[in-house]
């Protein structure tokens, strides 16, 4: 730690990753600023990380373990936490065996760098337990594994050296603004932009072209695009030969969606769809850009991950420079890992094989989107969580289900910085650190292949790494033998062995992080890691799993064409999750700072639909679904179409998820409907 001077880090308050200067006087942090330096955000940094100085040590930061007694928490020893639940673990082990332990993560876990969860995964594997879970369920795993199944891994839009850029379900400024920032530089050089979306974003209103998207629907529209690109012969016919499996079955598939009916199921117009299909087809390199899950949460969202890298495929923007490229990762690391010792097989593995496994190799994590109801059952096998920076009371689909699910467990850990409503439930609560505190090694591939290793610069009360809890738990638990290091560090330092970098090197030598030379037309030299070596247009291990082997488009299971004998009760359509620079998820409501500029959520309404229902700009409003209501703030606006309703989440006064459910939508994965649902308004009484 030092007391004076100015560290170089990267912050973790959300996916941006951008590089901070912060400025210690006395032992405090002072001040924050951005990293000139720093490859991805060269200098920016937003409103929530110019607040890290507060944040740090805001009054209501939980800095000591507590345990939950006769209803009220009383502060404890990091020995009596750690004794507590390890007597436990072992006691249920034995009773009701490994499987009985669940651990389920939140995003901070892995925005926070590697080693927290790669000790936790390590730990569970040694305990027996195969349920790791995490907030992926329902986040960006669907597009992964559907990335995957048609590529054999996933791979980003090099957007910053395309000609065409095409964003899908991003409001970037406020989701992801170091892309936004690009994007914009990228349309000086003379780059085209086309954003589709429900809402008219800040980069909808400086685009070439806008498609405003009916939600739920963009499967569709990719089906569209390629019937345009594929009959005019707008597509790469060398790349397809060369580099694709199933081209004539798609080719014929895609004829089931021209552009007329694409047009009636997306509501956007005919010549737009042509238009969009033609750009994208004939104006290279392009590539598209896709939202962290605003595409993947609905009921063919997921085959949004088959769509979109076959656009890339058939028009040859496929690994060269402003297509889809790979992702650049360290040359060789230990694996951590000791799967072997596992016996069981995880929770819904067989409901959703391919989340688990696919050709043999481990796909990370499974799906948990039926925990409410699994808990709430007479089989319930699960006695023990371990929930660690998530709220899922609040970011759950069905808040009220999973309140009452998450009561049935006999024993829960609250791993996190602040008390919130899932943690209210908990039995034990352990102090993290924040990430201005803990050593940690970042990789980032989402605008350019970047690694950093992060140092702690300050200490708050007695808080503590998250891998330092899992590392002395499997001490006390007796696991020694597979947990030989002393601290977080030297198991950084074991995990980056085999690789071209250590941690000495890194924070002496590089103290503002290090990019990974990116490297071109591997693929297309090599093979892809597919069974075929090629792109797999049509899957047959999709069809041998009973799946479609091309790709789809189903209706929301909710939405007027679905449900046209729910519209006369619920007539809008409720998208949620619309982003704030302000805010992540449902962080941040407690920096005062911030919530003076943003005090209570708002519903954008389009002011004819308002009007409709007698709603004027500022009133509060009661949106209702058949899951339950909420009363909300209106906000008018144009940016909307006549007829949505967007609300955004993570907010205790006007909980969005109250109206959503957990049904999951998509077969493959298992994931649930966010996005597009039916609602009705009407003027608070
Ligand atoms: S956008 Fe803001 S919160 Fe996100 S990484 Fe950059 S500075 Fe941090």
């Amino acid at each position: 730690m030092i007391t004076d001077g100015v560290v170089k880090t990267s912050c973790a308050l959300c996916t941006g990753r951008c590089g901070l200067n912060v400025h210690v006087r006395d032992g405090k942090i002072v001040k924050v600023e951005g990293m000139p330096e720093h490859p991805i955000s060269r200098g920016y940094i937003c409103p929530k990380a110019e607040t890290l100085p507060e944040q740090v040590y805001l009054p209501d930061r939980i800095i000591h373990p507590m345990k939950r007694e006769n209803g009220s928490w009383k502060r404890i020893s990091w020995d009596e936490a750690l004794d507590t639940i390890a007597n436990k673990l072992k006691e249920n082990k034995i009773k009701y065996g490994p499987e009985a332990l669940m651990s389920f993560i939140g995003l901070p876990v892995f925005l926070d760098g590697v080693p927290g969860w790669m000790m936790l995964r390590r730990f569970l594997d040694v305990y027996g337990s195969p349920n790791y879970f995490s907030v992926d369920s329902m986040c960006y795993r669907p597009r992964l594994v559907l990335y995957y199944l048609t590529m054999g891994q996933l791979m980003r839009p090099e957007v910053q050296n395309s000609k065409l850029m095409v964003i899908v379900g991003s409001d970037a400024d406020n989701s992801y603004p170091p892309m936004a920032n690009l994007i914009r530089e990228n349309q000086k050089k003379g780059s085209k932009l086309i954003v589709i979306d429900p809402r008219k974003t800040a980069l909808a209103k400086d685009a070439d072209m806008f498609l405003q998207i009916r939600p739920g629907t963009d499967p569709a529209l990719w089906l569209g695009m390629m019937n345009v690109i594929i009959s005019e012969g707008l597509y790469d016919g060398e790349f397809v030969e060369k580099h694709t499996i199933g081209f004539d079955m798609l080719a014929e598939h895609v004829k089931e969606y021209p552009v007329e009916k694409v047009a009636r199921i997306t509501w956007i117009s005919e010549e737009q769809i042509r238009t969009a299909a033609r750009l994208f087809a004939t104006i290279k390199p392009a590539s598209i850009y896709q939202g962290f899950n605003s595409l993947d949460e609905t009921t063919s969202g997921a085959q949004s991950g088959r769509g979109i890298p076959m656009l890339h495929a058939i028009t040859g923007n496929m690994d060269i420079p402003g297509g889809l490229v790979p992702r650049m990762m360290l040359k060789a690391v230990s694996n951590v890992r000791l799967e072997h010792m596992i016996k069981g097989r995880a929770l819904w593995e067989d409901k959703y094989p391919l989340m688990y496994k696919l050709w043999g190799r481990p796909m990370g994590e499974g799906q948990m989107m039926d925990l409410p109801d699994l808990l709430q059952s007479d089989k319930n096998p699960i006695k023990a969580m371990v929930i660690e920076c998530t709220n899922p009371l609040m970011t759950w689909p069905d808040s009220n289900k999973v309140a009452k699910a998450l009561k049935q467990v006999e024993f829960i850990v609250y791993m996190g910085q602040y008390m919130n409503s899932t943690a209210e439930l908990a039995h034990i609560f352990l102090p993290t650190q924040g990430p201005l505190e803990k050593s940690d090694f970042c990789i980032d591939n989402r605008i350019t292949p970047y690694i950093m290793m992060k140092k702690p610069i300050v200490q708050i009360g007695e808080c503590w790494h998250d891998a330092t809890f899992w590392l002395q738990l499997a001490k006390r638990m007796g696991y020694e033998e597979y947990f030989p290091w002393n601290n977080s560090d030297e198991f950084i330092d074991y995990w980056l062995e085999p690789s071209e970098v250590t941690f000495k090197m890194l924070t002496e030598e590089k103290p503002e992080g290090m990019p990974l030379e990116m490297k071109y037309g591997t693929l297309l030299k090599n093979g892809f890691p597919t069974p075929s070596g090629k792109v797999e247009l049509y899957s047959e291990t999709m069809w041998q799993f009973g799946y479609d082997p091309l790709p789809t488009y189903k209706e929301p299971y909710e939405s007027p064409v679905s449900r046209p004998d729910l519209t006369k009760e619920y007539p809008l359509i409720l998208t949620t999750g619309q982003r704030n620079i302000l805010f992540l998820h449902s962080q941040m409501r407690n920096a005062p700072t911030l919530r003076a500029k943003c005090p209570e959520p708002l519903a954008d309404i389009h002011p004819e639909t308002a009007k409709k229902y007698g709603i004027s700009d500022g009133d509060m409003i009661t949106i209702s679904t058949r899951r339950g209501s909420i009363d909300i703030k209106a906000h008018l606006t144009e940016d909307n179409f006549p007829g949505l309703v967007s609300v955004p989440h993570g907010w205790v006064e006007a909980n969005v998820n109250i109206l959503t459910y957990t049904r999951p939508a998509d077969p493959v994965t298992g994931v649930p409907n966010m996005k597009a649902m039916l609602c009705k308004v009407e003027k608070k009484k």
